[in-house]
């Protein structure tokens, strides 16, 4: 399932074919991904994608017309989606190629078998507008100090891995991440956030954004994967610590590695290393 990482590194995959270019064609093949597709074609055909950005798991497509009237293509991978470019003449389409945004040169489509991804236009802000109003400070963004960091996260009072996932307090900080970030910072995945001290939570920023940092780092190295001559598989698999391991050793103290459900999501940890 892709998570920030991934996000990140589509995005800079993507951007050296698609920024300063205009979108010649639009080329939906599906009514409805998680909302309707109809419309996309008139919002996108002839505007030019200024900058791709990124907000949590959603790539931003910021676009203007000829008028230099800003909207925004705001997308979101499910958990199945990807995005590759081809160059022109493109390959046929499959059963799951849903879009293809047509350039002069090339086409960039989204693929997504599971069908949980998500396409939407918005003419103003979209961080105005759900769901991305709803996003915490972006954990990689240097303007979140670790004290303002802690401040958010004690302010609540449920698990701090459910706070952590939930998005409010940090976006795009998913099952994976949020697991591997307790690990690296030795809190127990249970704790109530609020009763974590200031000191432990500026750790687990830094080991948020040093997971992160390391996935987005190894996902780099498969750039050329979005120009679809290589694998199938975008995804990148981080040498996790605790994620998907439960009975394995810890590779710091070699305690089995335990798991539990939170908010109906497995929840690895050691229960040895994590307080
Ligand atoms: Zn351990």
């Amino acid at each position: 399932m892709p998570e920030l990482p991934e996000v990140e590194v589509t995005r800079m995959g993507l951007a050296p074919s698609v920024e300063g270019r205009r979108i010649e064609d639009v080329r939906i093949r599906t009514p409805r991904l998680r909302s309707p597709l109809a419309g996309l074609r008139e919002h996108l055909c002839g505007r030019i994608v200024e900058r791709l950005e990124r907000r949590g798991k959603y790539l931003i497509w910021r676009c203007r017309d000829e008028c230099a009237c800003t909207g925004f293509l705001v997308t979101h991978l499910g958990m199945s989606g990807r995005w590759r470019i081809w160059p022109l003449p493109a390959p046929e389409p499959g059963p799951h190629d849903h879009v293809d945004l047509v350039f002069s040169d090339c086409l960039v489509r989204l693929t997504d078998a599971r069908r949980f991804g998500d396409m939407r236009w918005f003419d103003d802000d979209p961080g105005r507008h759900p769901p991305l109003n709803a996003l915490g400070p972006e954990p990689l963004d240097a303007a979140l100090t670790p004290g303002a960091f802690a401040r958010r996260l004690r302010a609540h009072r449920a698990p701090v891995k459910e706070v952590l996932m939930a998005g409010r307090v940090i976006a795009g900080c998913g099952n994976i991440y949020a697991c591997e970030s307790l690990f690296e910072a030795g809190i127990h995945p249970a704790r109530a956030a609020s009763r974590i001290s200031e000191a432990r939570c500026e750790r687990l920023l830094a080991a948020v954004r040093a997971v992160l940092e390391r996935a987005i780092a190894a996902g780099g190295s498969t750039l050329r994967d979005f120009h679809g001559v290589s694998g199938e598989n975008g995804y990148f698999a981080l040498e996790a610590g605790v994620y998907g391991r439960e009975g394995r050793p810890c590779p710091r103290c070699g305690a089995p590695i335990a798991r539990i459900v939170q908010a109906g999501r497995s929840t690895y940890y050691c229960p040895h290393c994590q307080r």
